[in-house]
């Protein structure tokens, strides 16, 4: 498994190598609060070119464990933030931390390297406060902002409680749009 390689044709009679992670899917998972975030810990563990949050939501959700401070050890199974852990000049890694679990020193790992698209939506019917909503919403979009990472708004809640999805009605931090970037290179491509 340490190079990707998942079988071939010896083991499966017809299956030709595979190897992972397949470049043309995209991974993700529904987070609805922070009580599920356990979805999000099995996805950014799954190689894939990448991955996903589509955050269906239903509470207040943090992420920044796995945006703009996300660090994984590349020795044990360890995964946290910043806050979790010492930082140390190691000789041939400036900026690089000690692992709280394994003590051993690891290098920086970037935010985008384990989500690349936050997606965003309100059930459909809506029940609840439209406002508080909103501002699960823009904390959501501000986590993105800060890790660099785009961010679609499918739909949310208006003032009266029915559902939109026309952005000229969102919020204006809300008003985002934005394709992960291997889809946006792929449409780059198809304009060219
Ligand atoms: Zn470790």
């Amino acid at each position: 498994m340490a190079d990707g390689l998942v079988g071939d044709w010896h083991d499966f009679g017809v299956m030709p190598e595979v190897r992972l992670p397949l470049p043309n899917v995209i991974l993700g998972v529904t987070c609805e609060s922070n009580e599920y975030l356990w979805r999000v810990e099995e996805l950014v563990r799954t190689p894939a070119a990448c991955r996903f949050v589509n955050a269906h939501l239903l509470g207040p959700l943090d992420l920044r464990q796995w945006t703009e401070s996300g660090l994984e050890c590349s020795i044990c199974e360890w995964a946290g933030c910043e806050a979790d852990v010492s930082r140390h000049d190691f000789d041939d890694e400036p900026g690089g931390w000690a692992c709280p679990k394994c003590g051993e020193p690891c290098a920086h790992t970037p935010l985008d390297e384990l989500l690349d698209w936050l997606a965003c939506e309100c059930n459909r019917p809506f029940h609840g406060d439209p406002a508080e909503w909103w501002g699960w919403c823009e904390s959501l979009v501000s986590q993105a902002d800060a890790a660099g990472v785009p961010v679609w708004v499918k739909q949310g809640p208006r003032a009266n409680g029915s559902v939109t999805h026309d952005i000229a009605e969102f919020p204006q931090l809300a008003q985002r749009r934005e394709f992960p970037k291997l889809v946006a290179k792929a449409k780059e491509g198809e304009t060219a």
